[in-house]
């Protein structure tokens, strides 16, 4: 067969753009695929869009009567827009989305069918669930599982299937994905932010978490793609030697995009626009064919569906455009990776943003509680919000120079960081009325200043205030995000909660006044969450120094960082919170551990054998070429010809070397991978992956990437790294 690599080039030199036709304007588009409020209300009874409302808004109860009026209104409207069936759409712990299809069509006697879809179908269903992960919660050939609606995140029409949102949990009653917990962080940050914000404002009766997210990615042809095992099976390359240009000119960063990529975003974008995912800004990212693509904010868990689905979409829209998409968190060594900011707020139902410096010192102060709370909620949880985060892909990028540190911590800023320092000198106790008055004017009267200072942006922090939202750094492009923001918004409630106890106990016991009992509390919680603040270079050793000083967790790789998820304080946290029970809690662990021992395992056999059966025969090819030529050089010149063929006797001994490198090191690696297989305990065997198996990927890569060097071109198999990254 000729080489692959050689039929995509040819491939890719003949692309073109991929015609699409955009049909109407985004704003007109926009959720015609979503069954929402407007179709509901089109659809539905006064009484039966009430009764889904309330749901939405309150938790309340939907009763099977009205049940049946919802799916019967979502099938007809489903069918007028040519859905043919419909499944439950949920979010096991694989870290995909899952879903399984029936048709709405139903035969009934005497040879004729009908369309039904019933109330009870549209609750709940019973997808076999033995093979999603569970975390041994569940003996995979007896217990089941079923999948419920989540009527917070509407129905929509993806090609022609009706998809509904729902939650899967075992029959035992534990969760089994990654909307049950979140669902629940949600409604208890609601309860904790509101009850604070009634300090301030009685008429708040609802308090919704807010989530914007950033989606970086890499687009390659796909044609490249096919001629790497390692993309095709770990989503990265494994080996490929630096390009000589990469990103160092910085030019691919808001650069234009080129006409192949901009009709890939554009149908992209208008698919979202009928899916509700409400897509704005797309640009160039730092590395060549790297991209990224953002929406307007939303409340959490449609946020989380959003993202969860427009993965989905995003990689469907690709193979049309003959291009593979790659949301590995590291697919290119030497380039920047990819990550997945998760801008984070709270939102009252009076239309306020809770992390917004408001026009009066009476917002100001209840912004400052909860930028306040926030910071001491990550300063007490950094260890376990590091593991929400903590994947084999993303390893490469925290605390590797371009993306975060390992090291949690917060920015938030010079001008606000003044405004803390000038709260923890409020006197304690009863404040007089000069210093009231001070207060007022000169520290929380001041703070809208705070936004028209855009200047101080850190991109080096992993969690960073950012004017109105703290900004999530350190999340991998590839994850889902309601893991992270199930543990934020947990430790935020947990901490609001907190909070009103301390304030309320204050109050009773000193007779202070409301607004002098949050000043005395707030100043407390300044001066116990010092250590989380740092203003300074995130990717510099001074701060791994620092850190650890100030007793920061620096945990850089997945297995330690995962131990955060199962100690004793992150298992209370999420059982007084009724987020999740122990068994849970662990069992979430086990997978996770368990994901990433696999993970690196099948990067270890890949590599293994690219090296054996891509890599040494090219190079023995290569070499024997050179080894013909040595001897015809020396039948033609005798003696002479060792100064004369000297460079090529020099390359033929390198490659030999390189060769054999190759050899041992795969080899021992392959010894390294049965004795870690041999520990029981998954921890164990995770951490020996870890420390004795991961290590040989890059040194058996870096003799791979030798002859890479080495070979001739003509024969090389595998598509080079500029070729993948500059072909457009
Ligand atoms: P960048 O960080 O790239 O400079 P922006 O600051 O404009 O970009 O916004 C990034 C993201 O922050 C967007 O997805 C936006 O929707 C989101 N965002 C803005 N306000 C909020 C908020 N109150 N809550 C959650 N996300 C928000
Ligand atoms: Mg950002």
């Amino acid at each position: 067969m000729a080489n692959i690599r050689f039929q995509a080039l040819k491939e890719t030199f003949n692309r073109k753009p991929i015609k699409f036709k955009e049909k109407g304007k985004h704003s007109e588009n926009f959720g015609k695929n979503v069954f929402n409020y407007t179709a509901m209300q089109q659809m539905m009874t006064k009484a039966a869009f009430k009764s889904v409302q309330d749901a939405i808004t309150y938790g309340k109860k939907i009763d099977r009567t009205v049940a049946d009026q919802v799916a019967s209104a979502m099938k007809d409207w489903a069918l007028s827009k040519g859905a043919t069936h419909y499944t439950h759409w949920f979010q096991p712990l694989t870290g995909t989305t899952a879903e399984k299809h029936d048709a709405f069509f139903e035969p009934i006697a005497n040879g004729a069918a009908l369309e039904k879809f019933a109330g009870a179908q549209l609750v709940q269903q019973e997808p076999d669930a033995s093979s999603f992960p569970n975390g041994g919660i569940r003996n995979t050939f007896e217990a089941r599982g079923y999948t419920a609606w989540d009527p917070t995140s509407p129905a929509f029409i993806y090609g022609t299937t009706l998809c509904i949102p729902t939650i899967f949990v075992a029959y035992t009653g534990e969760s089994l994905d990654y909307k049950t917990p979140l669902l629940k962080a949600l409604q208890q940050v609601d309860t904790a932010a509101t009850a604070v914000c009634n300090y301030f404002d009685k008429n708040v009766s609802k308090v919704i978490s807010t989530l914007g997210w950033e989606q970086e990615y890499f687009l390659i042809d796909d044609a490249f793609a096919k001629s790497r095992p390692d993309i095709l099976l770990t989503g990265r390359t494994l080996l490929g030697h630096a390009p000589a240009k990469g990103q160092q000119l910085d030019d691919h960063y808001f650069g234009s995009i080129s006409d192949r990529v901009l009709s890939y975003m554009r149908e992209l974008e208008t698919e979202c626009m009928y899916l509700g995912i409400p897509v704005k800004t797309r640009h160039n990212e730092v590395a060549p064919n790297q991209f990224e693509l953002a929406p307007v904010f939303e409340e959490t868990n449609l946020a989380v569906d959003h993202n969860s689905l427009l993965m989905d979409v995003m990689e469907k829209i690709a193979r049309r455009h003959h291009f593979k998409l790659l949301l590995h968190e590291k697919p290119f060594k030497g380039i920047n990776g990819s990550g997945k900011h998760n801008n984070w707020s709270l939102a009252t139902n009076t239309g306020v943003n809770l992390l917004s410096p408001g026009g009066t010192p009476m917002q100001n102060l209840q912004f400052l509680t909860f930028f306040i709370n926030t910071i001491k909620a990550v300063n007490d949880n950094e260890a376990l919000l590091r593991s929400a985060i903590a994947s084999a892909g993303n390893d490469h990028r925290l605390g590797a120079n371009e993306a975060p540190p390992a090291i949690i911590s917060v920015f938030i800023g010079s001008q606000l960081t003044k405004v803390l320092e000038a709260l923890k000198n409020v006197s304690k106790g009863k404040l007089s009325p000069e210093e009231k008055t001070d207060l007022k004017l000169n520290v929380v009267g001041k703070i809208p200043d705070v936004l028209l200072d855009n200047t101080d942006r850190n991109r080096t922090s992993p969690f960073a205030f950012t004017g109105n939202k703290f900004e999530f750094r350190a999340v991998g492009s590839q994850a889902n995000c309601a893991n992270p923001m199930t543990v934020l918004n947990t430790v935020v409630a947990k901490q609001l909660f907190e909070f009103k106890k301390d304030v309320d106990a204050l109050i009773a016991k000193d007779n202070l006044k409301k607004d002098e009992a949050v000043f005395n509390i707030l100043r407390e919680y300044i001066k116990a969450s010092e250590r989380i603040l740092f203003e300074g270079n995130g990717y510099g050793e001074a701060w791994e120094k620092e850190a650890k000083k100030r007793g920061l967790s620096n945990n850089k790789t997945t297995p330690i960082a995962l131990q955060a998820k199962i100690s004793k304080e992150a298992i209370a946290l999420f059982e007084s919170m009724d987020i999740m029970t122990e068994v849970e809690s662990r069992a979430r662990y086990e997978i996770e551990i368990e994901e990433y021992m696999m993970r690196i395992q099948i990067e270890g056999r890949v590599l293994g054998d690219l090296a054996r059966n891509h890599i040494v025969p090219v190079a023995v090819r290569y070499q024997s070429e050179l080894i013909q030529n040595a001897i015809g050089l020396k039948e033609l010149f005798g003696a002479d010809y060792k100064t004369i063929a000297k460079e090529q006797l020099a390359l033929i001994k390198a490659i030999s070397d390189e060769i054999t490198a190759v050899k041992s090191k795969s080899k021992a690696m392959l010894e390294a991978r049965k004795k870690a297989n041999k520990k029981q305990d998954p921890t164990k065997r995770a951490v020996a992956y870890c420390d004795t198996v991961k290590p040989y990927l890059d040194d058996i890569r870096s003799h791979c990437d030798m002859l890479e060097m080495m070979v001739d071109d003509e024969i090389w198999p595998l598509a080079k790294y500029r070729e993948m990254l500059f072909t457009r």
